[in-house]
């Protein structure tokens, strides 16, 4: 019984706690649902996760699809694994889901503009309307996520490097994705201003999150951006200019 117990214990302290990966300074929350400015057929929908996750090329896509039901669905599963998992919230993560999150935070992704080295991102199953609610289990699954990876960093992740995606984007949206640069064309609204192409996700997001006990910092919080793409006619194509 003793050596049992010595075997337990060594086992025990051979294996380190689980860490974030040292790479990760930032987590960027974003939505699946968007303006498309030049699908309109596609303005402000979205796909459920494993059809999004098909139409993601193999380096792009972000590190988790939080799902309206709370579930997570990690971008690349382990062998043996399930595609999804839904954590029990009401309770920090036990040592296995540590690990989980660890592992799944691990790898680069491509979801940020000039960004994706030193970050991880999510996504949220959600139109990017302004006006439409967040669910309140999907709300409670991105908090425990959120305090998960803030817990497995030691302290060097906090609060303040929580960001929206249109934070750290603020480019125009650009006509072609081939031609992304000053002088390149961009789509404009009906008063000849610069459509912004990331406006994810809406502010209603970080309201919801503060009423979870997250108050994420907002140093420029508000939906202006994202309203000049709801103001969109339905079908209706933005116009185009270059300078
Ligand atoms: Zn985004």
């Amino acid at each position: 019984m003793a050596a049992a117990l010595l075997a337990t214990a060594s086992v025990a302290r051979a294996a380190p706690p689980a860490r974030l990966a040292p790479r990760v300074r930032r987590i960027v929350l974003h939505v699946l649902g968007g303006p498309a400015y030049d699908r309109p057929e596609r303005r402000f929908r979205f796909f459920d996760p494993p059809q999004t996750q098909a139409r993601w090329k193999p380096r792009f896509g972000a590190h988790w699809i939080v799902w309206t039901d709370g579930s997570l669905w990690p971008r690349h599963v382990q062998a043996g694994a399930a595609r999804s998992w839904t954590p029990a919230v009401d309770r920090p993560a036990d040592e296995a889901e540590k690990r989980r999150v660890a592992a799944e935070a691990a790898p680069v992704y491509s979801h940020l503009h000039d960004g994706n080295s030193n970050s991880v991102g999510i996504e949220l199953a959600h139109s990017g309307r302004a006006e439409d609610a967040f669910p309140a289990a999907q709300v409670r699954s991105l908090a425990w996520l959120l305090r998960t990876l803030l817990a497995l960093s030691g302290g060097r992740v906090t609060m303040a490097d929580v960001y929206g995606h249109k934070d750290l984007d603020r480019r125009p949206a650009y006509l072609r994705s081939t031609c992304e640069r000053p002088g390149c064309p961009y789509f404009v609204d009906e008063r000849g201003r610069a459509l912004r192409r990331r406006v994810d996700p809406p502010e209603s997001l970080f309201a919801a999150l503060a009423r979870e006990g997250l108050a994420l910092p907002r140093a420029r919080g508000d939906d202006t951006d994202l309203r000049r793409s709801e103001a969109l006619a339905p079908g209706e194509r933005p116009a185009v200019a270059w300078r």
